[in-house]
């Protein structure tokens, strides 16, 4: 049965965000900057002793327990921090709840492509500035007037970080707009915009637990800002849903934060596999931006993206290509373990030659 015209009209018709796929076969899975190792022994140690009543039971409505780990964590008052079902979640919290202007929203035009999808949900009128030659982000195009401003810093797909510096200069120009910072690759790149919370009062910082901490199943993200704008994010998850995390993401959210002697440990071998994969990729004659986060952005001058990214497909290992016509010669590449990362190599040096 086909739904009539006149239904249709009243329905909110998107475009929806297409995520990388998730194969069920084996695959050398390099498509959608997972961490290729385990989180910290004591998240999976938490998750085998959860309690019965912690299926039966509604979970805590304020994450008490997360907020708490993340508070201790990064120095900031437990009323500084929000948390979500994946910085996803945050994010479009964060869209409903902070860009609310008749303004354009500011985003670059190569960014995660879940801004726009959001932009277009909420009805939110959004205004794209290009990248540099370089891919880099020119930050006077964020001093016009506008109704907020949203980027990921390390960038995606580029992978680009810019210094706090930069992130300073945006906040500076934009006294009476929302700034949020999605770091969600930060931890493999430098210092993180929370050090301005205390001194922007339009300042919003996302990160997450999916990439540096091994969880992207798990779903738990998180924004830190001032007490009165996480208040406002409160407010309007209330009006939403008050149970976003399970019992099990709190509990092992907080355990995960727990160890900071492996998760440093984690990260540092990714930043080294990223940076031996990089110099091996030059030698094949591949270009790569200055990644600072857990994937490259490449292209090769003679030899077509698209057609590696399936002829890499079809020899079982996944990476992530995109049709538009801005970054169609580029592929991203998750940083995986060493044997990961060799197999992939080693295709691409029987394809290229040395
Ligand atoms: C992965 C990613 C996110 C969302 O991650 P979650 O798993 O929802 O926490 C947000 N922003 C960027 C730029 C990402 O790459």
């Amino acid at each position: 049965m086909t739904v009539r015209k006149e239904l249709l009209n009243n329905i909110r018709i998107v475009d929806p965000y297409v995520p990388g796929e998730q194969p069920r076969q084996k695959v050398v899975k390099l498509n959608t900057n997972e961490n290729p190792y385990p989180p910290a022994p004591e998240v999976k140690a938490v998750f085998d002793e959860l309690k019965e009543d912690e299926f039966r039971l509604y979970p805590d409505p304020t994450s008490g327990k997360l907020i708490k780990a993340l508070a201790d964590q990064l120095k900031v008052g437990e009323d500084q921090i929000f948390v979500g079902v994946g910085s996803d979640d945050v994010l479009s919290l964060c869209f409903l709840t902070f860009f609310n202007s008749e303004k354009p929203i500011l985003f670059p035009d190569i960014t995660y492509s879940f801004y726009q999808v959001w932009a277009n949900l909420y009805r939110i009128p959004y205004v794209c500035p290009k990248l540099d030659g370089k891919f880099r982000i020119v930050k006077e195009d964020y001093y016009k007037v506008n109704g907020g401003i949203i980027f990921p810093n390390p960038n995606a797909p580029t992978a680009i970080y810019e210094e706090v510096d930069f992130i300073e200069d945006i906040l500076r120009h934009n006294r009476d707009n929302i700034v949020i910072i999605d770091e969600a690759y930060v931890d493999f790149a430098g210092k993180s915009a929370i050090s301005l919370i205390d001194r922007y009062d339009n300042l919003i910082v996302t990160q997450t637990f999916s990439k540096s901490r091994s969880m992207a199943g798990m779903r738990i993200g998180y924004a830190v800002s001032n007490p009165e704008l996480i208040r406002c994010l409160n407010d309007v998850k209330y009006s939403f849903n008050s149970y976003t995390m399970s019992c099990a993401a709190i509990s092992c959210g907080a355990a995960a934060l727990e160890n900071t002697e492996y998760f440093k440990t984690n990260i540092s071998k990714i930043v080294q596999t990223r940076e031996n994969v990089k110099e091996q990729l030059r030698d094949l004659g591949f270009e790569c931006t200055d990644s600072k986060a857990n994937f490259l952005f490449v292209t090769h001058p003679r030899y077509d993206a698209l057609k590696l990214f399936e002829e890499l497909k079809e020899a079982g290992i996944y990476v992530r290509h995109w049709n538009d016509p801005k970054i169609k010669d580029y592929l991203r590449i998750t940083i995986g373990t060493d044997e990961e990362m060799k197999i992939f190599l080693d295709f691409l040096k029987k394809k290229i030659g040395a």
